[in-house]
């Protein structure tokens, strides 16, 4: 283990916030620094997620708390006042609560292109830095994960985390489960320790930024009665503020075997089969579409077929409803 490291305040937590949506790596990322500083920096941690339905495109904030050794942490209130944000996709930035309770003195790393400057960066404390990093497009290059190319810049955007631990910790969390993807990871952690910019003269704020505690939509006279879905997302909806991955399934015909890999992975039963033949000629039980409305985007179905016959498109406006098959044509006017 390294030495103990010490932290920059005797009276409070080092607190940090991942603000991200399902599939970028959010939670494992917040578990490998968390890892890290507890393992191999001697100090206390906690760490913890916090995320609605567990699909890819969700909403999810992951939070870790580090304190000295000889302090316990004996809370796990969401952190509020975090001493760094990191973001993991630039259309969070749009929500007001991904930077509520920045400290005045607090870092935002943020994910974006070269030059990109979204405007809310001006709410934030004057005296806060600001980093950018293109990490979703370093991540795809390398064949890795947003998370790995933002604990590289987190390595660097905090003085007391050391790279090589950060590193190591990566390693350790792939190197046993998935040996092929550590090399990449530990290329894109290499990009995002050092292909970050900060940038200066940006927030327009005094002082901590305010703590956003968003009322619950509903209580318990207004909740909708269980079972109904009012916000429905789904592919052929093209809401992406509920099925933000934005990729829906398309299917070729010409190059599926019927296999069943596909439904069999699908969380939601959304593949339409249909059996063909008759008593002449032996019934044979066939994959012919997709229902769309039933279908999140999770992609499951394209990684598991062995022909190449689901194919990850972009979700545009109207292709849903020109593939769909209807599961229930008997349903549809
Ligand atoms: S992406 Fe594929 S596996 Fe996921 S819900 Fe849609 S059809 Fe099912
Ligand atoms: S996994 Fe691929 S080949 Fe098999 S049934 Fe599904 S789409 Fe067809």
């Amino acid at each position: 283990m390294a030495d103990t490291v010490s932290l920059p305040h005797t009276d409070r937590f080092f607190e940090l916030r991942f603000e991200s949506i399902g599939g970028l790596g959010a939670h494992v990322g917040g578990q490998i620094v968390a890892k890290a500083a507890v393992l191999r920096m001697g100090l206390n941690g906690a760490h913890f997620s916090s995320y609605g339905s567990e699909k890819k495109g969700s909403p999810i904030k992951s939070f870790i708390r580090l304190g000295a050794a000889d302090k316990p942490i004996r809370t796990s209130a969401p952190v509020e006042s975090p001493d760094v944000v990191t973001v993991f996709h630039r259309a969070l930035l749009g929500n007001p609560a991904t930077v509520a309770g920045l400290r005045a003195d607090g870092t935002l790393i943020f994910t974006g292109a070269p030059g990109e400057l979204p405007d809310s960066l001006a709410e934030l404390p004057r005296t806060a830095k600001i980093i950018r990093i293109d990490a979703q497009r370093i991540a795809a290059e390398e064949n890795s994960r947003p998370n790995a190319v933002l604990i590289g810049t987190l390595a660097e955007a905090v003085p007391f985390f050391a790279a090589d631990i950060l590193l190591e910790a990566l390693n350790e969390q792939f190197g046993r489960k998935r040996p092929e993807a550590a090399a990449n990871n530990k290329v894109a952690f290499e990009r995002g320790n050092t292909e970050f910019e900060i940038l200066t003269d940006i927030g327009r704020a005094e002082g901590d930024m305010p703590v956003i505690r968003p009322d619950p939509l509903w209580g318990y006279r207004t909740a909708p009665a269980g079972g109904i879905i009012l916000n429905a997302g789904s592919t052929a909806w093209n809401d992406l503020s509920i099925s933000r991955t934005g990729w829906l399934p398309v299917l070729d015909m010409d190059k599926c075997i019927h296999c069943g890999s596909c439904d069999m992975v699908c969380p939601d039963l959304c593949l339409v089969w249909t059996a063909e033949g008759n008593s002449a000629t032996p019934a044979a039980t066939k994959l012919s579409g997709i229902d769309y409305r039933y279908c999140k985007g999770c992609m499951r179905c394209i990684e598991t077929c062995p022909t190449g016959a689901m194919t990850r498109e972009t979700e545009t406006p109207g292709l849903a409803a020109r593939l769909n098959k209807p599961l229930f044509p008997q349903l549809v006017d």
